[in-house]
């Protein structure tokens, strides 16, 4: 089977790095799968998992949001974070979860960024599933 290279970057480096069969995820406009030979483009990413297939198995990346790029022989996903499955610590992002459902149901509504906490708890909902590989 034909490969493409895959790089997932933040600001604090490369998360993931591997040639890979096929790359799927959630683009802003909706699923989007990525096979070698794909014409090039670029697209903004939802929060949400990033399935990478490769000899019949297949690693999961959460990523929150960012860009994907498509070149001839490359793929990047550019996030501002990102976490391979087994890099998660699940406990953190229950608590995270926690926090941002609290925020959400507040009493005092004048306090909360409500998108903030939006954000923060489809962040912890993705890391968590990713972490559990429930996709
Ligand atoms: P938290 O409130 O737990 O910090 P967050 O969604 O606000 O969660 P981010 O701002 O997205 O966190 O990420 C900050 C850094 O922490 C990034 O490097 C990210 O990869 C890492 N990170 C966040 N949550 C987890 C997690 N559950 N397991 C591993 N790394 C995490």
């Amino acid at each position: 089977m034909k490969t493409i290279k895959v790089s997932v970057v933040t600001p604090d480096g490369p998360v993931y790095e591997s040639d890979v069969e096929m790359v799927s995820t959630k683009a802003q406009s909706g699923e989007l799968g990525i096979l070698p030979g794909h014409i090039p483009m670029v697209a903004p990413l939802q929060i949400g998992a990033v399935r990478l297939k490769n000899s019949g198995k297949t690693d999961f990346v959460a990523v929150s949001g960012g860009f994907l790029e498509v070149r001839p022989d490359q793929v990047t996903i550019l996030a501002q974070s990102a976490e391979s499955s087994s890099e998660i610590d699940i406990d953190r992002a229950v608590r995270a979860k926690q926090r941002a459902e609290e925020r959400l149901h507040s009493q005092k509504r004048e306090d909360v960024d409500f998108r903030r906490a939006e954000l923060a708890l489809q962040r912890a909902i993705n890391r968590i599933s990713v972490a559990e590989r429930k996709i």
